[in-house]
Order: C-alpha cells, then sequence, then structure tokens
C-alpha cells in the first residue's frame, strides 16, 4: 500500500506527466472540465488595448468587423484623467475584457468564463509551487531533479525552508496523482461490474425467450 517501489514507478510515469502538462499546460484537470470555457481559449477584447489603439469613440466602441460594438464608460481617476471601461451588451455591467462565444460579446460573469488558474486541480498547483521554489533556488524546473547547492547570498535557513517546501509541494503532488488513479481504477471496477451485470441480463432474457420459443 503506497510503497516506496509504486512511489518511484509513479515518479516515472510523472515525469513524462510533468513535460506534457509543461507543453500542453492543460493536463488532467481540463478533461474533467471541458465544459468550461476557459478565458484562454475565447477570442476577446481588452478596453484599454482598444483606447492605446484608439479604437474608442466617446461613448462607443466597434468589437469587430461584424459591427457589433459596446457602449464605453468613463471613470474618473483620483489623481485626475479617466479610464475607460465597457459596459457589457448583456448585463450592462463594467468590464475590461469582453469574451466572444458564437458571436456574441459579454463580460465573462455572463460567458461563464474561467480562467485556467481558477481550474487548476490542487495537484497541478502543488507542482506550479513546487516548479516556482524551484526557480527561487535556481535548481532545474523538473520536479524531483536534484536542487543542488545553496544560491550564494541566501540565507542557509532559508534555502533549508524552501528546499523543505519543494519537498513538500512534489509529495502533494504525487498523493493527488495516487488520489487519481485510485480513483480511476475504482471506476473501472464500477464499470465492469455493470457490464458483468448488462451480460448476466442478456443471458437470463435469451434463456426465458428460448423457453417461450421452445414452448410455443
Ligand atoms: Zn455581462
Amino acid at each position: 500500500m503506497g510503497n516506496v517501489s509504486n512511489r518511484s514507478l509513479n515518479r516515472r510515469f510523472l515525469d513524462d506527466f510533468d513535460t506534457q502538462t509543461k507543453c500542453g499546460g492543460e493536463g488532467v484537470a481540463v478533461t474533467a472540465v471541458s465544459q468550461r470555457r476557459f478565458a484562454h481559449r475565447l477570442q476577446s477584447v481588452d478596453v484599454n488595448g482598444m483606447y492605446s489603439a484608439g479604437a474608442l469613440a466617446r461613448d462607443s466602441c466597434r468589437l469587430d468587423a461584424s459591427g457589433q460594438s459596446a457602449r464605453i464608460e468613463w471613470q474618473e481617476c483620483t489623481l485626475g484623467g479617466s479610464r475607460p471601461w465597457f459596459l457589457c451588451p448583456e448585463c450592462g455591467r463594467r468590464a475590461g475584457k469582453l469574451y466572444e462565444l458564437d458571436g456574441a460579446y459579454a463580460c465573462r460573469i455572463c460567458h461563464h468564463v474561467v480562467y485556467r488558474s481558477q481550474y487548476r486541480s490542487p495537484g497541478e498547483r502543488a507542482a506550479d509551487r513546487a516548479r516556482r521554489l524551484r526557480s527561487r533556488l535556481g535548481a532545474s524546473p523538473q520536479l524531483w531533479s536534484p536542487i543542488g547547492e545553496k544560491p550564494p547570498r541566501m540565507h542557509l535557513s532559508t534555502f533549508r525552508r524552501l528546499r523543505q517546501q519543494i519537498h513538500e509541494a512534489e509529495e502533494q503532488f504525487l498523493d493527488w496523482i495516487e488520489e487519481v488513479n485510485r480513483q480511476q481504477t475504482h471506476d473501472a471496477l464500477l464499470l465492469e461490474k455493470r457490464i458483468t451485470h448488462v451480460q448476466q441480463l442478456v443471458a437470463d432474457l435469451m434463456a426465458r425467450w428460448h423457453e417461450v420459443d421452445g414452448g410455443s
């Protein structure tokens, strides 16, 4: 149960996984929430970008070639000047960005847009944390790779603390993967049971059908 050899096996598998999450950026969690609309996948317009591009009229802005537009509201800044906001065409709330979905622009609340970081699983967040801490120590971002020497001018106590935090984050990541594996095994067993059950039902029906058939 959760023994060392299992863990080292997992680690080997995880080296690939780690690379995948780094390259693909989405990893396992996204399959579970694929119906979510991720901000980075949607076309969006940024009010400040439009402003600097000189695309804002006094009270409206054209959003795309199809001629859709949004109203603009100017907010007075305490230090003078004013900054523009879109008014969401759907709800009228102020928004810095509008997202395009099925040809219509609206704020992220109306389109139920989520940022990828909000939907990262606990395991992925732990892996991110480990990589961030690793980069602070000048170590390779590859999880479980050697951390190496203390950077010059860093206190030994800081170095030890960060190194400890890296180990903890990496262990958390591993725990999460094991949990996912357990869940998948559990689901697979359940599915197998259901299939057996259905096969049994079919066999029973066939037997009864033969009985009826033979009896008539
Ligand atoms: Zn809205």
